[in-house]
């Protein structure tokens, strides 16, 4: 293959990874963070293989590098999480990471001797504390996040108690799966090497289910664990007052976050700059009781997003000089203010007046977010090479790039029909195997 400039070819791959679920916003720290994390071999690959999961005679025919070489560049690739592979069938099919869920929790999920990780936690750091890091994804008002939070079990107020469905359930979640790893939480090992950890929950949370196990613990992201400690690690974390978000599909959740309100930076992007859709709502939203509040305070110190204000009571009568407002525009339904209000149950989780629409699989989500971001073009003709499909690609990438027409299409109506249109197209194209997750 004819090669690309040193410079030119991480604005290509910035450009690549740009083009993926989720979007990048091209500062300084990202062209740091591309150089240090790929060589100029392994960014050149990246630029050139598909889009989506393609096995590897696909990618050494769209790359035209040599077999051998190909495999030892995929195998480095997957060693630092910069690209996932997954076994179908009879063989591993290759995609790029994004940047999340991707290059930066896998990074920074690394273990091992030599590894810069210091320098890595200090680059993601600089680039994440860039407000155009957030706006990039979610400036617009976009809903889809690939993140969504979850009710602790025991805040919900009894009258709505019926309403948590299954997949809302972290118990549920993990009575669902067989297999279970456990591995450094991302932001909380970043911040520790950028200073500014200042809570004592342990780095080893991160629970990853079900397939992704299989990625996980063969390239030393995260180590096997037994169903009971994986529910032991979910009690400690609930002891602890930690937000559950997990991945934002209701079948085969793959992976559950337990955050911080110090580190996360998820949690972080909503509290600092002010994207609620960042973590996708539960069905639930905050709610207090006034006749039992006692005006202590501790709900709002636990809110981990700083959705409660403690604003004065309107009847000091009661004796309490201030009382809970809940700001329900941010309020992502997780319950930890309901946690710490154990005295008088007065916090509790009240169902919302509307049903949150979850995507139902892993296909569903990546071709929503992709559709409100503008980049589903990529995903369908994911082959970057054919000069065909780039004129395919500039022609939908045109369509779905106009704003009243992204709209419409997430509008509920026609958001199932047009998943309806992509999962045939899928099958169409013989990727079935896109539809089981
Ligand atoms: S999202 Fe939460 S649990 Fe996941 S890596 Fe970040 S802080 Fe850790
Ligand atoms: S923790 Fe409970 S009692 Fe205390 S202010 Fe909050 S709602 Fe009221
Ligand atoms: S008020 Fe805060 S702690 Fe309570 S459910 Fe909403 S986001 Fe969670």
């Amino acid at each position: 293959m004819g090669h690309l400039a040193g410079k030119e070819i991480y604005q290509k791959l910035g450009d690549k990874i740009d083009n993926l679920p989720f979007r990048i916003n091209k500062n300084d720290a990202l062209f740091n963070i591309l150089k240090v994390l790929y060589s100029p071999e392994e960014a050149e690959l990246v630029v050139k293989m598909p889009y989506g999961l393609s096995p590897a005679f696909q990618i050494e025919k769209a790359t035209g590098i040599e077999k051998n070489k190909l495999n030892s560049l995929l195998e480095s690739l997957c060693t630092k999480g910069l690209v996932i592979d997954v076994w179908i069938g009879k063989r591993y099919f290759y995609m790029p990471s994004p940047m999340v869920v991707g290059i930066f929790e896998l990074t920074m999920m690394r273990t091992g001797d030599n590894l810069n990780t210091k320098e890595w936690a200090e680059l993601f750091n600089k680039y994440m504390n860039d407000e155009n890091s957030y706006a990039v994804n979610f400036g617009k008002g976009q809903q889809i996040s690939p993140v969504r939070a979850l009710p602790h079990e025991g805040t919900i107020h009894e009258s709505d108690y019926t309403e948590v469905l299954d997949y809302e359930r972290a118990i549920s979640i993990v009575e669902s799966h067989k297999k279970f790893a456990i591995g450094l939480c991302s932001c909380r090992h970043e911040k520790l090497h950028t200073g500014e950890k200042r809570c004592d929950v342990p780095l080893e949370t991160c629970a990853t289910f079900g397939e992704s196990v299989d990625f996980m613990v063969r390239h030393n992201f995260a180590i096997k664990v037994t169903k009971t400690e994986m529910l032991e690690n979910l009690a400690r974390s609930k002891e602890m007052g930690l937000v559950f978000s997990c991945d934002n599909v209701k079948n085969n959740v793959s992976f559950l976050c337990q955050c911080c309100s110090c580190c996360c930076n998820l949690l972080l992007g909503i509290s600092k700059f002010g994207y609620p859709n960042i973590i996708v709502t539960s069905n639930f939203i905050a709610d207090i009781n006034t006749n039992t509040c006692e005006g202590c305070g501790k709900c709002s110190k636990a809110c981990p997003i700083g959705a409660i204000e403690m604003i004065p009571a309107k009847n000091p009568e009661t004796g309490h000089k201030k009382v809970p407002h809940i700001n329900n525009s941010i309020c992502i339904g997780c319950g930890v203010c309901s946690l710490k209000c154990s005295k008088t149950g007065s916090m509790k989780l009240i169902k919302r007046n509307q049903r949150v629409i979850h995507p139902e699989t892993t296909y569903e989500r990546v071709i929503l977010q992709c559709l409100e971001r503008g980049t589903l073009q990529h995903q369908i003709f994911g082959n970057p090479e054919k000069i065909s499909q780039k004129i395919m690609k500039g022609f939908i990438g045109g369509f779905l790039n106009l704003p009243p027409v992204k709209r419409t299409l997430m509008s509920e109506m026609f958001r199932s029909s047009f998943l309806s249109a992509m999962k045939k197209g899928a099958v169409k194209q013989k990727k079935e195997y896109l539809l089981r997750s």
